[in-house]
Formats: C-alpha cells, structure tokens, sequence
C-alpha cells in the first residue's frame, strides 16, 4: 500500500490577515522560519542555525493549523499535514514506515513544512505503555532520526501542534529537534473582535449586529468557538424564515444562552 496517501500534500490559502490577533505568535514564527529561507546567508554568518521544528501548544480550536497553514503560505512552503493518531489506526504495524514515508515526501516537496496535529499521539512518553519495544516507541524513535536527519537550510520544518504538551517525550524537544515551543493561547477581546469580523464578513448581517458586544460575550470561547457561534446564529435565522434576509442580534443572543465551552481553566496557561 502507498504510505504516501496518509499526508496530503496541499499548499493552503491562508494568509496572515485571516487569522484574528495572535501578533506574538505570527511574529515569533516569521523569525523562526521565514526569516532563515529568506536570508540564510546572514544565519550563517552569524553562525547560526535555523529551528528544525516548533510546537504550538495551546487550547483546543485556537488557531494552531490556521497558523502552521499561514506560515506554509506565506513563505511559499508545501504543507504536508498528518495527524499523529491516523498514523495508528490506519498503518497497524506500518507506522515506522509511514513516518519514514512522510519524511521522505517533505524533502522531495522541499521548501516545505510537515504538520504534524496531535503529536502527542506519536510521542507518548517513552515506556508509559509498559513495554520498552511498543509501536508507540519504535514509532518516536523513527520520528527523532528522521529529525537528526533533517540538514539545516535543505528546507524542511517540521510544524507540531498538540493540546497536551504535559505528554509530549521531552526527547523529541531536545535543542536541535523540535526547540521552539510557541504557546497559542485562547483569543482575547480584541482578537474575538476580529475573528468575529472576519467570519460576518461573509454573512448578511443586520444593523443591529454588535461585534463589540459579541466579543465582549464570547469571554473564554476559543476562536472555533468564536465561529460555531457564528453559524449557529446564522442557522437560527434560517429555521426562523427560510426566506430571512440577515441575521440579528437576538438569533446570537439565543445561541450565546445556550452555548456549552470547551476550554476549561486547566488547558490556559
Ligand atoms: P485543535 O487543537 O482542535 O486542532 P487548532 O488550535 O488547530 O485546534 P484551528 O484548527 O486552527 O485550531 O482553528 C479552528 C477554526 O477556528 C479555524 O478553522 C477558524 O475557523 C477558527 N479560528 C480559530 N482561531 C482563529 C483566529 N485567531 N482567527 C480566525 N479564525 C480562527
């Protein structure tokens, strides 16, 4: 079977300015990899190394694939996505060889990012199984020579993201792997603001639609959630009059009331 159909390789079309806020974290990871694509010469006459690998860590549905997608996008880069639990359950016994396949796709796509969402299903602490020779092992260990492998300035970075840090083996954190660790944290006010402004860009909205108050509202929402509410509010117009022209205030106020969050205090740092 072909390991190759596990990573789509696409080259995304999400540009900075449709991610809301996160200022900190976009310019964070220019430095680390635009910049080093974009002026090697100077990284090697200062003497220094570009990352081979970042994490974004964070509450779920805050951004973290918008960004690694973004970044693929604007420096040009082909974005190879994998899921860590995909390379489980769909390559029973092939794992090794499917991060090996992965791998070996990245540097024939090079420039290129590989995401890798929900890394810590890859990268359990070695032994929490019990046995020192599980998949799960032998699969982390392929995962870290594949990364020593990784010469710098060929153009492979390898993008992670997980919502369990806490899990992640520390060997694949190790300098010269993935060693840059950028937290994307829940949106604030003025970043639901914004996503809330990017998302009704596309939905007829009446007057009395408040993207002040909804951001205020939407306290603790992740940016996901920012834009489920969105649709929802949308869709309760709808069930009201299939005919309905906008969607109003109150269709977003019936849905702000009855609206169950997922991030919990514990996942924020
Ligand atoms: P998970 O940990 O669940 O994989 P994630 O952090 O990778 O989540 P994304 O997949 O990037 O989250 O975000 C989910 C969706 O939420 C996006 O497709 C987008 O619609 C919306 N979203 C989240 N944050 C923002 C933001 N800052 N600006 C615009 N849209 C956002």
């Amino acid at each position: 079977p072909s390991c190759m159909r596990e990573a789509a390789l696409e080259i995304p079309q999400v540009r900075w300015e449709d991610i809301g806020g996160q200022h900190e974290t976009k310019q964070l990871l220019r430095e680390a990899v635009e910049w080093p694509l974009l002026h090697p010469e100077a990284f090697q006459r200062m003497g220094i190394r570009p990352p081979k690998g970042v994490l974004l860590y964070g509450p779920p549905g805050c951004s973290k694939t918008l960004t690694a997608k973004a970044l693929a996008t604007e420096a040009g880069l082909n974005f190879i996505a994998v899921r860590g639990p995909e390379l489980f359950s769909k390559w029973v016994g092939e794992s090794e060889k499917a991060v090996r396949a992965v791998f070996r796709k990245a540097r024939a796509a090079a420039p290129a990012i590989v995401f890798f969402d929900e890394i810590d299903a890859l990268t359990i602490k070695r032994g929490a199984s019990g046995s020192s020779t599980s998949v799960g092992d032998r699969v982390l260990a392929q995962l870290l020579t594949e990364m020593d492998g990784i010469e710098p300035f060929v153009n492979v970075i390898v993008v992670a993201a997980t919502n369990r840090p806490d899990v992640i083996d520390p060997g694949i954190l190790r300098p010269d792997r993935i060693d840059r660790l950028v937290y994307v944290g829940p949106p604030d006010l003025e970043t639901r603001g914004e996503i809330l402004r990017i998302q009704l860009r596309k939905t007829a909205c009446a007057d009395d639609v408040d993207i002040e108050i909804l951001a205020d509202r939407t306290d603790g929402f992740s940016g996901a959630e920012v834009v489920a509410l969105c649709q929802d509010a949308a869709i309760e117009a709808i069930s009201e009059d299939p005919d309905a022209e906008c969607v109003y205030m109150r269709h977003f106020e019936m849905c702000l009331r009855g609206f169950k969050k997922r991030i919990t205090p514990e996942m924020i740092e």
